[in-house]
């Protein structure tokens, strides 16, 4: 066994119902004074009750999906007239990618509070949008400092959110298997991942009011994002990219209808990464897993239904193979991303 893995510097804090203890803690243990809070109008509550004992400067609510740069800049500008000293996110991966924005150029520390299983708390990884253009990059400094997971904020998040955020979750997990950087102890992480959300999100579908199994949800995406931030993008990641970048699609929903297309491109080709999935699921294959879990939560089918025009399939195949990991365990060709591409438009059985 020979490999090189770099483990990211992050305090985790775990506990239901205790993130405003949490964060109290942490805030004191940074120093800081001077708090801005970032958490858009729908978890405005939710930020109000959890940071009551802080000493919040400023509390900003402009967040919208995929930063774009404008939203990025007024945000910046209020932390300067402000003059805060640590950023704490209350949110998706929206609210934590802005805070992100922020920390890129001021270089202030984040706490984040994660309220979906999107997991860009646990990575350095940061993007921006102009336009129609994503642009996405690494810097240790937007990594937060700490997290704070409290499964009990999570409870409000509706259960088709919950399911595909979920399930973007587990894309993280199975993408880790074959990325470029994957290692064993990013793939012993994405298969605790996949064992505790697929263990967690059908109970969350069942019971949206309960915390057990939004807990184990919590759990299975902050894995699922360490095997990412470590792995790196592998070829279901630069698909979605290359979507929501072009169509604008949404970022959870999007992951959840197009991974099974990528497991059945890459599984057989990867009989390591397949049978590992298969054990994590409890299924006698990884396929069958991933079926049985879509079907547990009544999860997205076909990108059609997102709002992909057909139109878009022939160029945004040719992106994906200009963008694909050159060591993907299948041959990334043009024909066979246009048809998985096409497959998944239409949500037929994957190929
Ligand atoms: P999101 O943050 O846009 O949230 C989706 C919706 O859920 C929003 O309307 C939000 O208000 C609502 N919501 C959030 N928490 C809620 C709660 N507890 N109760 C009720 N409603 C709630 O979506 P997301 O999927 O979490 O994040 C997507 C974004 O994160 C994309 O821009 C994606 O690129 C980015 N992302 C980045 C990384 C990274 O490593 N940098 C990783 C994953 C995702």
């Amino acid at each position: 066994m020979r490999f090189v893995h770099d483990t990211l510097p992050q305090r985790v804090h775990f506990a239901s119902g205790e993130a405003a203890e949490s964060l109290t803690a942490e805030i004191a243990s940074l120093g800081a004074r001077r708090v801005m809070v970032i958490a858009g109008a729908g978890e405005r509550e939710i930020a109000e009750r959890v940071t009551s004992g802080l000493p919040v400067v400023h509390r900003h609510d402009d967040v919208v999906m995929h930063v774009p740069v404008e939203v990025a800049e007024r945000a910046r500008t209020a932390a300067a007239a402000h003059d805060a000293d640590v950023l704490v996110s209350i949110g998706g991966g929206s609210t934590t990618g802005l805070a992100k924005a922020v920390a890129l150029t001021t270089g202030l520390p984040i706490v984040a509070v994660p309220t979906t299983y999107a997991g860009s708390e646990a990575t350095p990884v940061w993007g921006l949008t102009e336009g129609s253009a994503k642009t996405t990059g690494t810097d240790r400094k937007v990594l937060p400092r700490a997290i704070v997971y409290d499964a009990s904020l999570t409870l409000s998040l509706p259960a088709a959110l919950s399911a595909a955020s979920g399930l973007n979750a587990v894309a993280h997990c199975v993408d880790s298997l074959w990325a470029p950087r994957a290692d064993p102890i990013n793939r012993a992480l994405a298969a605790e991942g996949v064992r505790a959300l697929r263990t967690g999100l059908p109970m969350v579908v069942k019971e949206p009011d309960a915390l057990p199994g939004r807990e184990q949800a919590l759990y299975g995406a902050y894995l699922s994002a360490l095997a990412f931030a470590s792995a790196g993008s592998g070829l279901h990641h630069k698909i979605c990219h290359v979507l929501g970048g072009m169509f604008n699609l949404p970022h959870a929903a999007t992951h959840a209808v197009v991974l099974p297309y990528v497991l059945a491109f890459n599984g057989t080709a990867a009989p390591e990464a397949e049978e590992r999935l298969a054990e994590a699921f409890g299924t006698p294959s990884a396929r069958e897993g991933l079926a049985r879990l879509r079907d547990q939560l009544d999860a997205p089918r076909a990108l059609r239904d997102l709002g992909m025009p057909s139109g878009g399939i022939a160029s945004a195949a040719e992106a994906v193979v200009a963008a694909a990991p050159a060591d993907n365990p299948s041959p990334v060709t043009l024909p066979a991303i246009t048809d998985l591409l096409r497959t998944a438009w239409e949500g037929a059985e994957p190929r």
